[in-house]
């Protein structure tokens, strides 16, 4: 089950992409929506009114905390900032401005490969934040002219585009993958016989 935050923004295109490859969501508003989540989705919108909404609702503290736990989390766009260096969630040693590319009119789709995924992926921005600079721990998976466009840091991955607004579930999958090695690496248990682990 994969918990997708509900505040604001495109919520239901990440339900519906999902839902596509047959993963369950549940849409995150309150703290206790986070129970029993192996993944969470922090969409595309308004980074400030999602900030606000995070804070009224009281979730910007748990959340943090399962992110910090090791929760497979992916940002998009706005998920970004708030998950960037200055952001509400600051989980990611990355630095981002707000709407580089220009206005609502300024978006645009482009091409770009992610080597990790072994193709090209068509990628929707909608004001979308440019990452200026990666820090320590963090890994480019894709630029584009020159931008870095995804990044992923342990079990956070960024887009600054928006995947679910395509009928390509690439990324979906490559989340899902990330969902799928956090869940054996905490079930896996360790038996020590004289012999070494097993
Ligand atoms: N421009 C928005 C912001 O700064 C992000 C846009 C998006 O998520 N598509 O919050």
């Amino acid at each position: 089950m994969i918990g997708i935050l509900g505040l604001q923004g495109d919520v239901i295109e990440h339900v519906a992409a999902f839902n596509r490859l047959g993963v369950k969501t549940k849409i995150v508003k309150h703290p206790p929506d986070l129970d029993g989540i192996k993944g969470l989705v922090l969409p595309g919108g308004e980074s400030t009114t999602i900030t606000k909404l995070l804070v009224s609702s009281g979730l910007t503290q748990p959340v943090d905390n399962k992110i910090r736990k090791g929760l497979p989390t992916w940002g998009t766009c706005a998920g970004v900032i708030l998950l960037s260096s200055g952001g509400v969630l600051e989980n990611v040693d990355i630095e981002v401005k707000r709407n580089a590319y220009g206005s609502q009119l300024d978006s645009f789709v482009a091409n770009a490969r992610i080597a990790k995924i072994n193709k090209d992926i068509t990628m929707v921005f909608i004001r979308a934040p440019k990452i200026l600079s990666v820090g320590h721990g963090v890994d480019v998976l894709a630029e584009l002219n020159g931008d870095v466009v995804a990044a992923q840091s342990k079990n956070i991955l960024l887009t600054t585009f928006h995947p679910e607004l395509t009928e390509d579930t690439s990324i979906m999958e490559y989340f899902m993958n990330l969902v799928n090695s956090a869940e054996l690496a905490q079930d896996r248990t360790y038996t020590y016989t004289p012999g070494g682990i097993v």
